[in-house]
C-alpha cells in the first residue's frame, strides 16, 4: 500500500502497490495523478519559480575618476573633470603647474604671470643683444662671420625663451585656482 497526495486537492490516496509508476484518478478531484515509481521520489507539482521582478535599474553612477592625489578643489580647465594632479616640481620650478589626469591636458599655476612675463622679457633682452652683435659684426673690421654666427645663435636662443614664456602663458589655469597670497611659499623675510 503506497500513499500519494493528489497535487491539486491534497487529499491523501491510498493506492495499491501496482499503481507504482501508474496514473491514478484522485477519487475526489477527479485529477488525474502519476503515481512516482518505486525508489523514486515523488513528483511534487514543481511550483513554476516565481518570476523573479527585475530589481531596480543600478543607478548610475556619476562618472567621477577618482584620483588620489588630485588637488583638492580644482577642476580641469579643458574637460572639467575634478582630477588635476599638481606636477612634482623639477629643476625650473617648484610648482611647475598641473595636469588633468583625465585629458592630459597642462594647466598652470595661477598668479605665475609674472614669472612668465620676466622670463619673456629675459628673452627679448638676448635677442637684442644677438641683434647687436650682429649689427656690430657689419661695422667690425675682423672677425665678422663668427660675430654674427654668434649674434645669431644668442637671438635664436632669445626667441626660444620667448616662445616657451608664450606656451606657458596660453595654457589654462585649473577651475577652482586662485592667485595665491603674494609670498606665499617663499618662506619667512
Ligand atoms: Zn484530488
Ligand atoms: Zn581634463
Amino acid at each position: 500500500m503506497i500513499v500519494v497526495t493528489c497535487p491539486k486537492c491534497e487529499k491523501q490516496l491510498n493506492l495499491p502497490n501496482t499503481a507504482l509508476g501508474r496514473r491514478v484518478r484522485c477519487v475526489a478531484c477527479q485529477e488525474v495523478v502519476l503515481v512516482p515509481a518505486e525508489g523514486e521520489e515523488p513528483t511534487e507539482s514543481a511550483a513554476p519559480p516565481l518570476p523573479t521582478r527585475p530589481g531596480p535599474p543600478p543607478i548610475p553612477q556619476p562618472s567621477r575618476a577618482v584620483v588620489a592625489d588630485a588637488a583638492p578643489g580644482l577642476q580641469c580647465a579643458k574637460c572639467g573633470g575634478a582630477a588635476v594632479r599638481q606636477l612634482p616640481p623639477n629643476q625650473f620650478s617648484r610648482n611647475p603647474g598641473y595636469v588633468c589626469a583625465m585629458c592630459r591636458s597642462f594647466m598652470r599655476p595661477a598668479g605665475s604671470n609674472g614669472k612668465y612675463y620676466t622670463v619673456m622679457a629675459v628673452g627679448v633682452v638676448i635677442v637684442l643683444l644677438g641683434l647687436g652683435l650682429c649689427f656690430a659684426a657689419f661695422g667690425a673690421a675682423q672677425n665678422r662671420v663668427p660675430m654674427t654666427a654668434g649674434g645669431a645663435a644668442l637671438a635664436a636662443l632669445g626667441l626660444a625663451v620667448i616662445g616657451w614664456a608664450v606656451v606657458q602663458l596660453r595654457l589654462p589655469f585649473p577651475l577652482g585656482a586662485e592667485a595665491p597670497p603674494r609670498g606665499s611659499g617663499r618662506g619667512p623675510r
